[in-house]
């Protein structure tokens, strides 16, 4: 929904995969069988102390925040701050809390104010009032941007951009849930809401859409948006109003008593190595492959598909061929699933057998097509060898022209609809198998005899 008078700002959290959790060593994995990776500190257990802060954590920060152009706070103090809240999740009653590690970043245009590290609460459940404290203690990266979208659809590009971004880096956890946005969102002039907790990118979307028309009808109608924190109903695409919004001073931040406030070297930060990021990646495929730029964007958009594009090259694979194929239909196929490369299982080694049969013109490529379906929905294909027997086809032609009289009779009479149903049908009782052009051609000889 595009308007001048949107202004949104996000809060994005985001889980980082490193072993152990923030302030303890318990693991980060959170899968496992409930309430099994916890310890006395995580669970807040009386007189427990928290351990020193997870090196790996601020690794992974430092990396995020070279990669988004933000500027470390080095040679400086940075406390941990106790932001207190109630809720079962949360032992303690307070979320440690660093102030901003990093500030003034950007990412597609969008200026980032502050990053900074904080610890993920576990999970309450409200139905059965069970808590869940593997995920309690784990590091969390939260970004917060400068309120610089005017849309929802500007919201969607900076975030499948952050999303690529994180994909290069490696610093973070893919699980459902392991990225949670907050959005503050408000109509010019007006009060802001803030919808907490949406758990994907697309949930981000809805919200905000939901946002955008609720509070312009209430406005329209000459009523005031309440300023007040809400909640997203993931299965019914809305927003909730839970709670007025808690203020500063109803967090009482304090510094950590138990814990030395973070301390980063000049040093340190020149020290920290970058992987090969996007935008690099883009032009190195294009200056080492010769591919169009266009095409080096859509590869590079997933890592593994470019890794995969690059390993098809080095072993020789014609690179047109290559782009093409990963493009058009490994993308087409994906995208049609929502899923991206390392979510597919597909392997390096079926990936090349399809398209070896392809540049050896053994397969067409409808049949490369079915071989990926069943790839991807069953998990294993057989080769199909394309049939180009002519005499075969023709057989099978006259029988579809048998069956269809009525049809035949249509394409005479110059209905051009009847010729795609006919070919369609001797298609399907091929399987899919005959070679499209060959098809065409009989048809066409025996139709206009
Ligand atoms: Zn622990
Ligand atoms: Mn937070």
């Amino acid at each position: 929904m595009e308007r001048d008078d949107v202004i949104i700002g996000l809060e994005i959290h985001l889980q980082l995969n490193t072993e152990s959790k923030l302030f303890c060593t318990c693991s980060t994995d959170y899968q496992k069988e409930p309430n099994t990776n916890i310890c006395e500190v995580c669970t807040s257990q009386p007189g427990a102390k928290p351990m020193a802060i997870n090196e790996k954590a601020i690794e992974f920060t430092v990396k995020l925040a070279k990669a988004l152009n933000a500027q470390v706070l080095t040679e400086k103090e940075i406390f941990v701050q106790r932001k207190h809240y109630f809720y079962p999740d949360l032992p303690s009653n307070y979320q440690r809390t660093s102030m901003p590690i990093a500030v003034k970043g950007n990412l597609n245009g969008i200026r980032i104010r502050e990053i900074h590290l904080e610890e993920d609460p576990g999970r309450y459940d409200i139905r059965t009032g069970l808590v869940e404290y593997n995920r309690c203690g784990n590091p969390l990266i939260e970004i917060v941007t400068e309120p610089d979208f005017k849309s929802s659809e500007e919201t969607k590009k900076f975030l499948d951009k952050l999303a690529i971004l994180l994909d290069y880096l490696e610093i973070t956890r893919r699980e459902e849930g392991s990225m949670r946005v907050d959005a503050n969102i408000s109509l010019r002039g007006s009060n802001r809401v803030e919808i907490k907790n949406i758990n994907s990118f697309r949930g981000v979307i809805t919200a905000l859409n939901y946002e955008i028309t609720r509070q312009s009808t209430l406005l329209k109608q000459n009523m005031k948006v309440e300023r007040e924190t809400r909640h997203f109903d993931e299965s019914q695409g809305i927003t909730i109003g839970s709670r007025k919004k808690e203020t500063v001073d109803d967090y009482r931040y304090i510094p950590d008593p138990d814990l030395v406030p973070i301390y980063v070297t000049k040093e340190y930060v020149d020290s920290i190595q970058l992987p090969e990021l996007p935008e690099q990646k883009i032009q190195r495929l294009v200056e080492t492959y010769k591919i169009k730029r266009h095409d080096a964007e859509i590869l590079a958009q997933d890592k593994n598909i470019s890794d995969v594009f690059e390993k098809l090259v080095k072993e020789n694979i014609n690179s047109e061929l290559a782009v093409k194929w990963l493009n058009r239909d490994l993308r087409k196929q994906l995208n049609y699933r929502s899923m991206n490369f390392s979510d597919s299982k597909l392997k390096y080694s079926d990936i090349k057998q399809i398209i070896v049969l392809l540049s050896e013109k053994k397969i067409h490529e409808k049949i490369a097509e079915q071989m990926l379906i069943e790839l991807l929905d069953k998990g294993k294909t057989a080769i199909k060898e394309k049939l180009e027997d002519e005499e075969k086809i023709s057989a099978i032609i006259d029988e579809v022209l048998l069956n269809n009289k009525k049809v035949v009779e249509d394409y005479k009479q110059g209905n051009e609809k009847a010729f795609h149903f006919l070919f369609g049908q001797v298609m399907k009782l091929t399987k899919k198998l005959a070679e499209p052009k060959i098809v065409e051609k009989l048809l066409k000889d025996k139709l206009d005899k």
